[in-house]
């Protein structure tokens, strides 16, 4: 059950700044939480799609591999794709691994084409 909070009268006015909003009341602080999408938001790199980064995988190039990275324990920098192959088709065909990983070289997909079938 959720909490009821009744507005005191005498609530002491408190701003928050938060990703360059003011709140003008811990109330409207804890309003605004909750309307908030959970958790970190990522960019698919093969539909472009914004989506939930629990909801991605996240991929990492290592040595001119790609490597899915389900646990995202790998260090650097990261691709996030819908475990989706024809997500994963998408971002081969407009070049996004390299671009979104700045790799020079062309990165071998063919462990997360296995990962996801
Ligand atoms: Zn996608």
């Amino acid at each position: 059950m959720p909490v009821l909070h009744r507005p005191r009268r005498h609530a002491r006015i408190v701003t928050a700044r938060r990703r360059g909003t003011v709140y003008a009341c811990p109330d409207d602080v804890r309003r605004c939480r909750e309307q908030r999408p959970a958790g970190p938001v990522r960019t698919c790199v093969g539909c472009r799609t914004r989506a939930a980064a629990s909801g991605l995988l996240r991929v990492v190039a290592v040595e001119g591999i790609l490597v899915p990275d389900p646990r995202r324990r790998h260090p650097g920098r990261g691709a996030w794709l819908h475990p989706d192959l024809g997500c994963l088709r998408l971002a081969e065909r407009r070049r996004a691994f390299p671009r979104a990983l700045r790799s020079r070289v062309e990165l071998d997909t063919a462990a997360v084409h296995a990962f996801l079938t």
